[in-house]
């Protein structure tokens, strides 16, 4: 581990500063002051090379060493910023070597004022001295080339040996300083560590063995994992699955999946396979979320994966996985075990026959966390998360101590529901939220939303997270045909010229120092004076960009008192930092050592740079043998860290407003996704498979080649001349060919289609072609529609009359006994469609009762809602892309007439102008950018709401496709399967005629 790791590492919260900002410009800054600084120390050198000594400098000095703990080794590395040597020429007498004395210095950058007292430096900094005396401790206790004694195990690793040979005595010489840097202005403050520091040492050690015990018992906790199987019976289609997923996986013998509790032998290890994706596509109904659980656990049991991160956009689909995972954790005989009871439909799963207890409200063998968002936790008065406005940040470590808050990582059968988490917080007064972030490290299944992942400004809490290491874990990301727009959103802000304003206001009235007031102030004009504009003029830009560098700087730099601004106005002053990073093109992924992984095309930089006075260099070539590294670290090559590009797009779609855009994250989902050891992304709409994984960055050449590893010559050969013997380096064997053809195979994604009988002939679908829903032309076609929908309705009506009257109906008895079985469900591509159909069925005289689907409503409205609709409606109006149409499963089996009014394009804007010619500068033709851009997107949508209509075995759905486009080739090839050969309806007859026919294998 680093040595930065290694300091910053904590089981529970720190009592620590508010914390700097972050980001590229930041490390720039920082290093500004380096380069300063070590001009600063080569002077002070220079200075020493008079009279009696010596003195050398190195800078940014690499290190590995190892370090001994309660039985554990730890190698750390990392890079001493300044190592200053002196040699005094005075003790060199009489053939001795002279003393040496060499002092460590940190250089540390904060934005709080300088000089500050040294005991709340310690407090607010504890990580920045912990890095510094691990250096100096490492460097005590490393062998020394001249050292007699018998070196330590450890050290037999040609790494872990001291470069310095400062000779046996010398380790009493050894001193450490921080050198802090007000960033702002360059004031500095050294402080010199003493024996507390060294206690702190040891302390963190402590810690870490502590944690490493703990990670042992969770380990052993996974290899005796038991689990039941998802589903007592299986559906038809989801017979081989497993066996399908491991596949495609290529990851051992398939079938020893069902068996409670089996041994599995799967044993190869980790490092040795390459990172495998996997698009499972499976319809909704299916029961995708028990079949990858029980999967995923069957992977953490066999030893394949440490981890798995379950992602899902819903805290609904999260409860059903906590569900899910209790039901098929819990003993044999409980009530919670599935072996009773049939599957047959999702809503028999083990999770729904036996729900079982609430999310983490009782224990499971495996330990799963649900991660909810920070604010769900907050339980102070205004959720601000600075010091001065919350008493739940105060005195964080004795309170977490006192409160016993330990007890949640320490024990498996602790409830951690949201509600448990903020009644510990509130008894302990510490933010509930620590405890969430110290427990992560300890669960072995990790649920949240796929912020925690993708976006820049939230993946910090999983990524630096303790053990968390992405290699070895599976990554499940639900309802992944979401991906590329959620993590594009997450890249892209907005400022408001009315925001600037009131914070302008609010800077003022807390006698903000005047350079930020002027600083705002400029960048309120430059705000109030935009107009709107699909892009950015250059002259504009480069104002906006001036004045977001002076504004993160000052905002970095200047004290205030944010408890006093409120969370609103701290939210858009703190904003300026992650508007200069996406400025500089800085996404958090070039800065974050997780997401490189090590076959990466985009490498750490390793620049070693080491700077020494050059006259000791040529004058006393006997001082520059004390230090080889001198000798040879310079001459090193510097490989750049280049981030993937990532086009973007700055605009105003109104005046005042401007927009910073992600036009494409791709590179960057393809970045995070690689990190991971295994990956599925799962959703019923997956396809084209070939645009999907070129929307996730996954189309392009990952990695260096793969070379196979030589072998040794046989040695039957005898020996050979020098000649033969390089020409024989190139000599592989065909298990090796064959491992890196399988490793390259495996790099990139694979499509797993889900097989679902029971969805064959589900849908009758007619393509309406006598209308046209484009923009231009739908006006004409408001009355074709309306009286459409009132005719589908009426068919609706027939239908369940058919079926209440059905004598012998084990099956549509039930149905037609709802209230609803006639209500039609209408897709729109936007409410204006919608409004205006409405006005027409008025206009025409229908007696229709429509429900409008209501605007902005959380998950629980618009159940309801659906639920109070079915009850009192005849049609429910709902609106293509929406989560009505994409996140509401209550509509399968109660609504069997649909009409989807149109493809659901994207509007046409300044965004989806710039992603077609982006796509085109790349090489796409029109045709096939448009199809990216606008039809996919749009056609996707439709499949999504169409697929909700039947969820399970026996459901059935007679689906109108309403324009004349659905006829269209570009557009039919891109319905899923089920709904791609619709009749053909071309005038009144024959719609009269398909919506009076019998369903063709059943009983609408
Ligand atoms: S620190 Fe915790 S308790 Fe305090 S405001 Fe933030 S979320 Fe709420």
């Amino acid at each position: 581990m680093s040595v930065g790791e290694f300091a910053g590492f904590t089981l529970g919260p720190r009592d620590a500063g508010q914390g700097g900002p972050s980001g590229l410009w930041r490390v720039q800054l920082g290093q500004e002051w380096h380069a300063r600084l070590r001009t600063r120390t080569e002077a002070e050198v220079a200075a020493k090379n008079q009279g009696s000594t010596r003195a050398d400098a190195a800078f940014e000095v690499p290190l590995t060493l190892p370090c001994m703990h309660r039985g554990w080794t730890f190698k750390l590395t990392g890079r001493i910023d300044q190592l200053v040597t002196v040699f005094d020429l005075h003790t060199s007498d009489g053939g001795h070597r002279p003393d040496v004395s060499v002092v460590i210095r940190e250089i540390k950058t904060v934005s709080g004022p300088l000089p500050a007292d040294e005991s709340a430096l310690r407090t607010d900094y504890p990580d920045y001295f912990l890095q510094a005396i691990a250096y100096l401790a490492l460097l005590r206790s490393a062998p020394r080339r001249s050292d007699s004694r018998p070196a330590p195990e450890a050290a037999a690793d040609p790494e872990a040996i001291l470069p310095l040979d400062l000779g046996a005595t010398a380790g009493s010489a050894l001193k450490a300083e921080l050198v802090f840097v007000e960033i702002g202005t360059g004031i500095t403050q050294s402080v010199a560590l003493g024996a507390d520091d060294e206690m702190s040492f040891h302390a963190q050690l402590e810690r870490l063995a502590e944690f490493l015990d703990l990670q042992v018992r969770a380990r052993d906790r996974l290899r005796g994992l038991q689990f039941h199987p998802a589903f007592a019976a299986l559906r038809p289609g989801q017979e081989t699955i497993q066996e399908d997923l491991l596949a495609a996986f290529s990851c051992g013998t398939p079938g020893t999946l069902q068996t409670i509790g089996s041994p599995e032998s799967f044993s190869a290890p980790p490092s040795r396979r390459a990172s495998t994706t996997v698009f499972f596509e499976a319809p909704t109904g299916y029961g995708k979320t028990g079949v990858l659980l029980e999967f995923a656990l069957g992977r953490l049991r066999a030893g394949r994966f440490g981890r798995l991160l379950y992602l899902t956009s819903k805290s609904t689909g999260q409860l059903q996985v906590m569900r899910t995972l209790a039901a098929m954790c819990a003993p044999r005989g409980d009530a919670g075990s599935p072996q009773a009871g049939s599957a047959g439909t999702e809503s028999v799963s083990a999770a729904e026959r036996f729900p079982g207890p609430s999310a983490g409200g009782a224990p499971t063998p495996v330990a799963a966390w649900q991660v909810r968002p920070k604010a769900e936790h907050c339980v102070n008065s205004v959720f601000h998360c600075v010091r001065d406005a919350c008493p739940y940040l105060a005195d964080l470590e004795s309170r977490w101590t006192h409160g016993g808050l330990a007890r949640f990582y320490l024990f498996d059968n602790q409830p951690h529901d949201l509600e448990a988490l903020r009644a510990a917080g509130r008894d302990a007064q510490l933010c509930p939220y620590e405890i969430t972030r110290a427990a992560l490290p300890f669960n072995d299944v990790w649920i949240g939303d796929y912020n925690y992942v993708f976006s820049p400004d939230n993946r910090g809490l999983f990524f630096d997270r303790p053990g968390f290491n992405p290699e070895q874990t599976l990554l499940v990301v639900d309802e992944a045909h979401n991906l590329p727009s959620r993590v594009a959103d997450a890249c892209s802000h907005v400022a408001r010229s009315g925001d600037a304003e009131f914070v302008l206001a609010e800077l003022h009235r807390v006698r903000a120092m005047s350079p930020l007031l002027l600083a705002w102030e400029q960048w309120t004009r430059l705000l109030a004076g935009l107009r709107h504009t699909d892009a950015l003029d250059l002259a504009v830009e480069d104002d906006a960009r001036d004045a977001i560098d002076r504004l993160a700087a000052l905002v970095a730099g200047t004290p205030l008192d944010y408890a006093a601004l409120g969370p609103g106005v701290s939210e858009i002053l703190w904003k300026t930092l992650a508007l200069r990073d996406w400025l500089a093109g800085d996404f958090d992924f070039a800065s974050n050592p997780k997401l490189k992984t090590p076959n990466s095309k985009f490498q750490t930089p390793n620049s070693k740079l080491i700077v020494q006075n050059p006259e000791l260099r040529t004058l006393n070539p006997e001082l520059r043998t004390l230090n080889p590294e001198l000798r040879t670290l310079n001459s090193e090559p510097r490989t750049q860290n280049s981030p993937p590009p990532v086009p973007t797009l700055l605009w105003c779609p109104r005046a005042g407003e401007l927009r910073f855009t992600c036009l494409d994250a791709a590179a960057l989902i393809g970045r995070t996704l690689r990190a991971f050891g295994g990956v599925i992304l799962a959703s019923a709409t997956l396809q084209p498979a070939d645009v999907f994984a070129a929307s996730c960055g996954l189309d392009e050449a990952t990695a260096e080649p793969a070379r196979p590893d030589p072998i040794a010559p046989p040695a039957a050969l005898g020996k050979l001349s020098r000649r033969s013997r390089k020409a024989m380096r190139g000599l592989t064997s065909g298990a090796e060919l064959l491992r890196v053809e399988e490793a390259e195979e495996s790099a990139g994604p694979r499509l797993l289609l889900a097989a679902a009988p029971w969805r064959d002939n589900a849908y009758a679908v007619g393509v309406d072609t006598r209308v046209d829903t484009t923009f231009q032309h739908r006006m004409q076609f408001y009355a074709a529609t309306a009286a459409t929908v009132d005719a589908l309705q009426g068919a609706a009506q027939t239908a369940a009359g058919r079926r209440s009257s059905t004598v012998d109906g084990s099956r549509t008895a039930p149905l037609a006994e709802r209230p609803s079985a006639s209500v039609i469900a209408v897709f729109f591509p936007s409410y204006a469609y919608a409004d205006n159909i409405i006005k027409a069925l008025k206009t025409a005289g229908s007696a229709l009762r429509v429900a409008l689907q209501p605007r902005g409503a959380d998950l629980a409205v618009q159940a309801a809602w659906v639920e109070d609709s079915l009850l009192q409606a005849d049609a429910l109006f709902l609106v293509l892309g929406s989560s009505f149409a994409e996140s509401i499963d209550l509509l399968g089996g109660r609504v069997t007439h649909a009409m989807v009014v149109g493809p659901a394009l994207p509007e046409v804007n300044a965004i989806q102008h710039s992603r077609m010619a982006e796509l085109e500068r790349t090489g796409l033709g029109r045709t096939a950018a448009f199809r990216r851009v606008y039809q996919i997107p749009g056609m996707q949508k439709v499949n999504q709401a169409l697929g909700r209509l039947v969820r399970a075995p026996g459901q059935q759905a007679r689906v109108l496709l309403h324009c004349r486009r659905f006829a269209e080739p570009s557009y039919a090839t891109l319905l899923s399967g089920e709904y791609r050969h619709g009749a053909l309806i071309r005038n009144d007859d024959e719609l009269t005629r398909w919506l009076g026919a019998s369903f063709p294998a059943g009983n609408l």
